[in-house]
């Protein structure tokens, strides 16, 4: 009985190792650096290490768009300013002394037990952020707090929280693969408009790129994300919004219909139907036939205050390009 208990022992612990090592197979490096991270500091404090992964990713994509703040040079992208780091009245800024800097109330905290709490330590730097979290609990409505409190700002809590359940669902990093937004068999047709006057709806100038298309033509989501809007509005008709995980937003208009069971908070990926192409806005709930049938395609960035619309059109092309080669290639 014993010889089976410790066998069974060595059973699940050789099964577990090898699911483990099975997941970093899959990630290439920059991935597996940082999913190694996660899972460390996850066995220390009982965060999960989706939560870990999502405010990286958060903090990294915020980095690429703000000039304010440095670019990320290691593996993990959270970034705190040095006095925050040491504490607001350190005489020592770049302190370095995890006694002096808990005597300053500073955040950080030595991760990696070399003894120094160092900022340009990918260990010590996530380890920090999941102790700061740890003083409200390792539960998601726990964690939520400690999130809110410390970024002050609905909407980037609820963009973590999102961006946690994609991680968690899909149980992997990589997630950058992109799709057209219909199938490229399809009949469409699109140009370069961003920033034009509009056709119609006013002066506002045109935030995305049309798509020509027939009614009912299939609407796909472009990546991986989750759905963060559906419904109408005066302009946009029956649209959606999707943010991926590189925090952007997408936002399809004018659809005809939505997919099946389709609901906001629901993980996507690309290439999913998330909807028909149609003619539907400007008008009340329903209004549809005002101009010929098209998809508006929108991309919108956040940085952590604002979010601002850019030119769809380039990703758009790329995409379609890079599906065409892959059929291509796989009928070879
Ligand atoms: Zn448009």
């Amino acid at each position: 009985m014993r010889a089976f208990r410790i066998f069974g022992a060595f059973l699940l612990f050789f099964t577990s190792t090898l699911a483990v090592g099975d997941v970093y197979a899959k990630e290439p490096d920059p991935y597996w650096e940082r999913m190694k991270l996660y899972k460390k500091v996850e066995t220390v404090t009982q965060i999960p290490w989706y939560y870990l992964a999502a405010i990286d990713q958060y903090e990294r994509s915020i980095r690429q768009v703000r000039r304010d703040l440095p670019k990320v040079e290691g593996t993990i992208g959270i970034y705190f300013r040095p006095e925050e780091w040491a504490g607001l009245t350190n005489p020592n800024p770049t302190d370095k002394n995890p006694a002096t800097i808990q005597f300053f109330n500073g955040i950080g905290v030595d991760g990696d037990g070399d003894g120094k709490a160092s900022l340009k330590n990918d260990e010590d730097v996530l380890y920090s952020f999941a102790h700061y979290l740890l003083s409200y609990g390792v539960d998601q409505d726990n964690i939520k707090i400690g999130l809110w409190n410390y970024y002050h700002r609905d909407k980037t809590v609820s963009i973590i929280v999102g961006k946690a359940k994609i991680y968690r669902h899909f149980g992997r990093l990589n997630l950058d693969d992109h799709s057209f937004p219909m199938p490229i068999r399809s009949n469409h047709s699109y140009r370069s408009t961003w920033g034009d006057a509009r056709g119609w709806g006013g002066r506002r100038i045109h935030e995305g790129t049309d798509i020509f298309a027939g009614y009912g033509v299939p609407v796909r989501a472009t990546n991986y994300g989750i759905v963060e809007m559906k419904g109408w509005n005066k302009f946009g008709g029956w649209r959606i919004g999707i943010r991926d995980i590189n925090n952007t937003y997408h936002y399809f208009a004018h659809l005809s219909g939505f997919a099946k069971n389709l609901k906001v908070g629901q993980i996507v990926e690309p290439g999913m139907v998330i909807g028909s192409v149609g003619s539907s806005g400007y008008g009340p709930p329903g209004t549809s036939g005002k101009f010929p049938p098209h998809l508006h395609y929108g991309m919108y960035k956040d940085n952590g205050y604002t979010e601002w619309s850019f030119d769809p059109y380039p990703h758009l092309a790329m995409w379609e390009r890079q599906e065409r080669m892959m059929m291509r290639s796989k009928k070879r």
